[in-house]
């Protein structure tokens, strides 16, 4: 289990780094990420969200296996879109209708170091560009009409100051609902 990095710090806007070692402490990485993402019945998690500056993330979708993508590459997406409302663990409490494509075709590397591609739709589609998405330094607020996003981002901080204000305890107990 790790402490989720919410918004407001600068790892969430960092570019993270590609993998170069597929080694046992990646593979504990991985592991350690789903069981984070399980606890916090999140969808997905990217490095980053953990402090782990490394282009992996993970998804967690019910009806489909657990998926770690490592050094992936977005090859195609389609046209067609579709708008969605989303969440996002470092985000906690805020959500948004987000347009995304509404199927891809992505490459990436297992923890093992296999290659694989795969095209998908559905809420897996969306949640692979949602965490990619992370690894670039972006968040799915920024997918948003400016005022949109401008609007979400001070009801957060208020959020987050009044929680603080209350009790540093009450914010943690918060965030692990998401
Ligand atoms: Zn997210």
């Amino acid at each position: 289990m790790q402490q989720i990095i919410t918004l407001g710090s600068d790892q969430l806007r960092q570019k993270a780094e590609k993998v170069e070692k597929f080694d046992e402490d990646l593979i504990k990485t991985a592991s350690l990420m789903l069981e984070t993402v399980k606890k916090d019945k999140g969808v997905g998690l990217a490095g980053p969200q953990i402090g782990f500056m490394k282009r992996i993330f993970v998804t967690h979708i019910e009806g489909d296996e657990e998926r770690i993508f490592i050094n992936p590459s977005i090859l195609e997406t389609s046209q067609e879109t579709t708008k969605v409302e989303e969440g996002c663990l470092s985000v906690p409490g805020i959500y948004a209708k987000v347009i995304r494509s509404k199927s891809i075709k992505v490459q990436a590397w297992n923890e093992k170091g296999r290659p694989f591609t795969m095209e998908t739709g559905g809420l897996l589609a969306r949640v692979i560009q949602h965490e990619y998405d992370h690894l670039e330094g972006v968040l799915f607020l920024d997918r948003l009409p400016e005022e949109k996003r401008d609007a979400l981002t001070a009801k957060f901080e208020k959020k987050s100051r009044n929680l603080q204000r209350s009790s540093p305890r009450n914010l943690q107990r918060k965030g692990a609902k998401v």
